[in-house]
């Protein structure tokens, strides 16, 4: 992890929102956690030992929440196919009804 340049974006705050700040490069960001995780990515170099720290926890817990977001999917993904297939086997009275098309 290097202290790469950070691109400008461009943001919108509403009025009376606070945003954290990134203290080096002046970036907003939407949260506190988002912005150590900004901090420990971009600015590793800059970080002292309990920042680092809090980075690393930071990147853990969203490795924990990733892992989780992908099982769900998973599993929205194998209901959806098992829905598909019980339609399909209600709908269809005879399952190889293209056999029938082909003459024998
Ligand atoms: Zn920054």
């Amino acid at each position: 992890m290097t202290d790469r340049p950070t691109p400008t974006y461009e943001t919108d705050v509403p009025p009376g929102e606070s945003t954290a700040e990134c203290p080096h490069c002046g970036r907003p960001l939407e949260s506190d956690r988002l912005l150590v995780l900004h901090e420990g990515i971009d600015h590793w170099e800059r970080l002292d030992d309990e920042r680092r720290e809090e980075f690393r926890e930071a990147y853990r817990r969203e490795n924990d929440d990733l892992r989780t977001f992908r099982l769900k999917t998973l599993g929205l993904l194998v209901i959806v196919y098992f829905a598909f297939l019980f339609v399909y086997s209600v709908q269809t009275e005879d399952p190889y009804s293209v056999l029938t098309l082909v003459p024998i």
